[in-house]
């Protein structure tokens, strides 16, 4: 038996005692996990609609989509069908050289036509990580080939979300993805976040605080020199960083210096592209221009891994130029472009248009955010009640008139979230601060939103009671 083999636990299934013994888990606490401190893993075992099932046959609601990727819903056929098919009839080729096959190929023109501004080409990988480092590429060798080889500095900003890989990694401003891996590495800066909750000043307008998160990356820009900085990338609305919509003005003031200065925009879409804010990508509902796009997630509704890095014509025009100077774009995976996810992809995005999931995300979201508003707008332990389409946050803290947060070694979002368990309920403490995030699949029913509600409003109770009998808080 191997020296690090755990003993078996009372009531543990074999597949959960196999996992703890051999799966290495993302975002997981390794020693905790391993000696199965936490109860051991979940076994989940199926899913239907925005419900999934575990080993133990308890059903959950599923509030945040997996990892809000599983856009359909769980339990498609269709989608299945398609992947089935396609492998029955081509299981895979590659993308190098000029190949490709009859999904890649209507997957690509169906993503230009939904995407915004006029994208010209889709790169396809496997996972937003490994799109967004495509795309950093792609921006260095844009400007090598326009001869400004010092242009290569990539501006994110904290709390942004951007992957886990070397680059995409440091791209990601939030620091628990940094911490004893040595990132951030590269020539990448990070600005203030749009974070009008906490960073506004008092008395302070949603459209001049914008102002003023423009004005210091304009600064930034100025004190690194514009002949150094390449690009700006931010998600529409900020994600795991916190769910937190963009403050008025925010992105036409930010693209007005991106424009002054030659900065090319990716807009992060991993998230709130195909449907997630209510608009077929963020940029639409933001009126956001971006240069270069990345998208991952909710293009298969995650049935199968797929990203795409969509270059716009200002980019790829230079790349073409590239090529005749440098020769082959030299950048590829064996798994880029594969059939299998693209037949999944084009089933998903057909379910999409056919049950109009963009609208249902801006009306039964639109309807999840009134209720929880109505649940939470004046509870005691609840700050901010916010969102956009299927996404939605609720911010807890210490005091809400003066706008004081919890310690953090409280974890008190992290509470809510077991609290939520209990309930049935899968709903995301987001890794900084005390945010309950909820990022339903778009197949989300009103009947849904208010059993969502009501399980959060029960837990939410139930940890404020049990805060204040422990006398963590005097709220
Ligand atoms: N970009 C954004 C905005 C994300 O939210 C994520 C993942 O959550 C990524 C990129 C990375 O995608 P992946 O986990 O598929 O590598």
């Amino acid at each position: 038996m191997n020296a690090k083999h755990q003993p078996a636990m009372a009531n543990e299934s074999e597949l959960q005692r196999i996992d703890r013994n051999s799966v290495l888990h993302p975002f997981t606490p390794l020693k905790a996990y391993s000696r199965g401190d936490a109860g051991g893993p979940r076994v989940v075992t199926g899913g239907h609609g925005i419900r999934i099932r575990d080993e133990s046959g308890q059903e959950l609601i599923d509030a945040f989509a997996g990892l809000y990727c599983v856009n359909a819903g769980y339990g498609r056929e269709e989608i299945a069908d398609a992947i089935y098919e396609q492998a029955r009839k081509l299981s895979y080729y590659h993308a190098y050289a000029g190949h490709t096959s009859e999904p890649v190929a209507r997957l690509a023109e169906r993503i230009l036509a939904m995407a915004p501004g006029r994208m010209q080409r889709v790169y396809f990988g496997m996972s937003g990580s490994d799109a967004n480092e495509t795309l950093v590429k792609i921006v260095w060798y844009y400007n090598n080939v326009l001869g400004r080889p010092e242009k290569k500095k990539i501006i994110s900003r904290w709390r942004g979300y951007h992957g886990g890989t070397v680059i995409s990694g440091s791209l990601t401003g939030l620091e628990l993805y940094h911490r004893a891996f040595d990132l951030p590495q590269g020539p990448i800066l990070h600005t203030s976040a749009p974070y009008y909750f906490w960073n506004a000043r008092p008395g302070e307008t949603e459209r001049d605080f914008s102002a003023r998160c423009a004005q210091e990356l304009e600064a930034m820009i100025l004190e690194e020199g514009p002949g150094t900085v390449a690009a700006f990338i931010g998600e529409p609305v900020l994600g795991t960083g916190g769910l937190i919509p963009p403050p008025a003005g925010y992105w036409e003031a930010i693209q007005a210096v991106l424009r002054r200065h030659d900065v090319l925009l990716i807009a992060d879409e991993v998230v709130c592209g195909f449907g997630r804010v209510g608009t077929p990508f963020g940029s639409h509902r933001y009126g956001i221009e971006p240069d270069l796009i990345t998208v991952a997630k909710g293009l298969t509704s995650a049935y199968l891994p797929l990203s795409g890095a969509l270059v716009g014509p200002k980019v790829w025009d230079v790349l073409e130029q590239g090529s005749e100077r440098y020769g082959p774009f030299g950048h590829g995976y064996t798994y880029s472009a594969h059939p299998l996810a693209a037949a999944a992809g084009l089933a998903n995005l057909a379910i999409i248009e056919r049950e109009d999931l963009v609208r249902n995300a801006a009306e039964a979201g639109g309807y999840l955010l009134e209720q929880l508003h109505a649940a939470f707008a004046e509870h005691p332990l609840v700050g901010d009640v916010r969102g956009v389409g299927m996404l939605a946050a609720l911010e807890f803290v210490a005091d809400r008139d003066e706008r004081k947060p919890f310690d953090s070694r409280l974890g008190v979002g992290a509470r809510v979230s077991r609290q939520c368990l209990e309930h049935g309920l899968i709903v995301r403490a987001m890794p900084h601060g005390d945010i309950l995030g909820f990022a339903p699949p778009l197949v989300m029913t009103r009947a849904d939103a208010d059993e969502i509600v009501a399980r959060t409003r029960a837990a939410v109770d139930e940890v404020t009671e049990a805060l204040r009998r422990e006398k963590q808080w005097a709220g």
